[in-house]
């Protein structure tokens, strides 16, 4: 008897494009012998596509709110200025679907709703196994604050930090930028505490640099967290099991631009991936070792990406971030490592689906 997959796409999430790249990549891939394809969309709106027809549904939807009518891939859409918070509309029905005939999701969405533990809390109240993170690991691995909360207390090195709230800061940058000069200065990053895919993210090289790129994130996101800048080099690894996970061999970024920003990673598509990274054995078994007790600690399944920095002047390896939906097309950097590490991509779905089953199954 064939599987029942239902692959979940799109979402309210700056990253909405992303997702349904990802997605058509799994839904390509998985094989039609072993699964039945149930496409789950959820447009920026809120609304749910189920069927054959729900890519297009989404694809359609999105058309009608760009400006110009250009028949463009999600990449020209996402040049007029990256999507900010979608205003929030009632919410839809969730299509019966999902809960009484499904064997197995797959929750390609990234971000906001996506990443964050959302779906993942509904997919559990349905009670439906699902690939990847669970509600915990998803919500903290997708804050960047409470998930450096929760890295430093493992003892994991890392960049110094600050993070504050839209209110805080209105209420006293005064205090936070004196807080962030004497702790490291400039450059410096500053995030949305929860997004990816580098949307709303800026390098700031000086205190007016600095109050626009907060201004900048917290219009993605009610918190912002402020970052040490170093120069480095960006080192990754794919991480896949649950209890007891495999890591992949590394692999090294080396970004188009100034740094890894939203263009770098989808638009220009000038980065270079470099796999296996070039690493010092040191370097590289502290990035084993880090990678499986970040995963541990944050208490990841299924799978993750977990990023690195080494920073140049010292090769001083610290984890940057982890990611529990990372991006997941064919030329994405998650599926690749584990191709470089024996594993085709095609072979990876079929080993993240029995994980999400042997979780499910755990939990009772
Ligand atoms: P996202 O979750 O959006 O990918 P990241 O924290 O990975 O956010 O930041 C995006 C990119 O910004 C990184 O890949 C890197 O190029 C750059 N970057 C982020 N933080 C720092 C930092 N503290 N020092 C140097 N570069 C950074
Ligand atoms: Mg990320
Ligand atoms: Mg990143």
């Amino acid at each position: 008897k064939r599987i029942k997959v239902g692959v979940v796409f799109g979402g309210k999430s700056g990253e909405h494009e992303v997702s349904l790249q990802s997605a058509k990549s799994v839904m390509e891939a998985l094989n039609p012998h072993q699964y039945t394809i149930v496409p789950i969309g959820i447009s920026k709106s809120g609304r749910w596509h189920v069927g054959k027809n729900a890519m297009k549904a989404l694809e359609e939807e999105q058309k009608t709110q760009v400006p110009s009518g250009s028949s463009a891939s999600f990449i020209n859409q996402q040049v007029g200025g990256l999507t900010p918070i979608v205003p929030k509309s009632p919410a839809a029905p969730v299509p019966a679907t999902l809960a009484s005939d499904v064997d197995v999701v797959i929750p390609v969405m990234h971000g906001t709703y996506g990443e964050d533990g959302s779906i993942q809390g509904l997919l559990e109240l349905m009670d439906v196994a699902y690939v990847g993170a669970g509600v915990l690991a998803s919500a903290v691995g997708l804050d960047k604050i409470v998930m450096k909360q929760v890295f430093g207390s493992v003892g994991l090195p890392q960049v110094r930090y600050v993070g504050c709230t839209r209110k805080t800061w209105q209420a006293r940058s005064n205090d936070i930028i004196r807080e962030i000069e004497e702790s490291f200065g400039y450059p410096c990053f500053v995030k949305p505490a929860n997004l990816g895919s580098s949307v709303g993210i800026s390098k700031a090289k000086n205190r007016s640099e600095l109050e626009r790129a907060v201004e900048l994130a917290a219009q993605y996101d009610r918190k912002v967290i402020i970052e040490e800048g170093l120069d480095v080099r960006e080192v990754e690894v794919a991480v896949l099991g649950n209890d007891t996970p495999q890591i992949s061999v590394a692999g090294e970024i080396v970004p188009s631009n100034e740094f890894y920003d939203y263009d770098a990673k989808y638009i220009g598509g000038a980065s270079k991936l470099i796999i296996p990274a070039e690493l010092t054995e040191e370097q590289r078994s502290a990035i084993d070792r880090y990678a499986a007790q970040a995963f541990q600690a944050i208490d990841c399944s299924g799978l993750a990406r977990i990023d690195f920095f080494i920073e140049k002047s010292t090769g001083r390896v610290l984890i940057n971030e982890i990611n529990t939906m990372p991006g997941f097309t064919r030329y994405s950097m998650y599926p690749k490592l584990w191709e470089a590490s024996g594993m085709s991509y095609a072979n990876l779905l079929d080993t993240l689906i029995e994980l999400a089953i042997e979780r499910n199954n755990e939990k009772r």
